[in-house]
């Protein structure tokens, strides 16, 4: 058995994932999350896959005491920190949670690892913070940027993370940047469970093939892309796992190592083509009309996929018809 792994966030779409990928690398799986995203039923779920359930423990990140105990009562040897907020135009309207959540919450896990010297950590960063590509693919030296409060609070972390590096020596540091992660574990047990009505497009359509919506939204055709529907880079969620404990081996090696690194496929597909494919994966047509683009979308982006290539000796695999197959068995597993 390997170490033990703190996955904070480990009940979500991601975390649950990147959990399953753990357990069957040998790691031991410790999941702190406060739900506010997640059911516990999640954890029986990965034990049915893995044949092993995590520990879970209840509580936020934000709660001092708490990561205090968690640690003391733990042989924790990395965390993986998924735990946060993720959903743009909220962040918008409530930017305090989201600063409180993604930056504070990040902030107190960090103080509370470096007390307990844990010192090696592997971020749930985003490609957002791009901004709007001026090249593609999207290398990880490309600049910087944000446009609302989700995005600024990942540069902001991103920011914190290297200051601690630079200023403490011995930390091993993983920023990741995902490109869109969608799919579902191949058992149909573990997949994305949005709240209320879904803003990402694939969720969105699979919703759309179940019936559950009468049509979808397709926002804009006037991109200067193929087809003039927005492109971007879909990852499939057992691919990004996949990358995570690549990173995490990456820096066990290091004495310290302050890594950033994008998790794409490296190819981009277009709103029309990802309603084309689902169409086949489900069977089932799917109804849209083109309506305006959303406020704050960027046209296309995609992953440049070498560095990650060159590090972690990692690429992803699947193919947009296994995320579109996986998506679809998932959303038909009853709730
Ligand atoms: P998710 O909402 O499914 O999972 C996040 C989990 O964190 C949930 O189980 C939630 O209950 C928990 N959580 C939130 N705040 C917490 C807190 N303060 N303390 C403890 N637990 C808390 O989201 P996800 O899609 O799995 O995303 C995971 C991470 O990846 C997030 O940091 C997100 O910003 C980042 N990310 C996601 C995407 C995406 O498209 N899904 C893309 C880029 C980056
Ligand atoms: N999109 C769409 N209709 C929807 C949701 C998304 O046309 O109901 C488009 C969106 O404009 C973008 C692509 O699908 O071009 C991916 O959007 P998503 O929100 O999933 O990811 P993000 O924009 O955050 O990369």
């Amino acid at each position: 058995m390997r170490s033990t792994i703190l996955v904070t966030g480990g009940a979500g779409f991601i975390g649950s994932h990147t959990t399953v990928a753990l357990q069957e690398a040998g790691y031991r799986v410790v999941i702190l999350d406060n739900l506010c995203n997640s059911k516990p039923d999640v954890l029986d779920r990965i034990a049915q896959i893995t044949g092993i359930k995590p520990e879970f423990v209840e509580g936020d990140v934000r709660n001092d005491r708490g990561l205090d105990r968690l640690f003391e009562t733990h042989a924790i040897a990395a965390v993986m920190h998924f735990a946060g907020l993720k959903a743009v135009g909220e962040s918008t309207g409530q930017p305090l949670r989201y600063y409180d959540n993604n930056v504070s919450g990040s902030v107190h896990l960090l103080q509370a690892m470096d007390q307990a010297s844990i010192k090696t950590l592997v971020f749930s960063s985003s490609a957002t913070v791009y901004g709007d590509p001026q090249k593609l693919p999207l290398a990880e030296d490309h600049p910087r940027s944000a446009t609302n409060p989700y995005g600024h609070s990942k540069l902001m972390v991103e920011d914190i993370l290297e200051d601690l590096y630079r200023a403490t020596p011995g930390w091993r540091i993983a920023r990741l940047r995902y490109f869109n992660p969608v799919g579902a574990h191949p058992s149909g047990l573990i997949g994305e469970s949005p709240q209320g009505v879904p803003n990402n497009l694939m969720p969105y359509i699979a919703q759309v093939a179940a019936g559950r919506h009468p049509r979808l939204k397709v926002f804009g055709n006037d991109y200067d892309t193929p087809d003039g529907t927005g492109v971007r880079d879909y990852i499939h969620v057992m691919d990004l796992a996949h990358g995570h404990v690549a990173a995490l081996k990456y820096c066990e090696h290091a004495a310290q190592e302050l890594l950033t690194v994008n998790l794409g496929t490296g190819r981009g597909y277009s709103v029309l083509e990802m309603i084309r494919a689902f169409e086949h994966a489900s069977q089932k047509s799917i109804a849209y009309d083109i309506v305006a683009r959303r406020p704050g979308d960027i046209g296309a982006c995609w992953a440049d996929t070498r560095l990650a290539a060159e590090k972690l000796g990692w690429h992803a695999d699947k193919g947009i018809a296994e995320m579109c197959n996986d998506a679809w068995r998932w959303e038909n597993v009853p709730t």
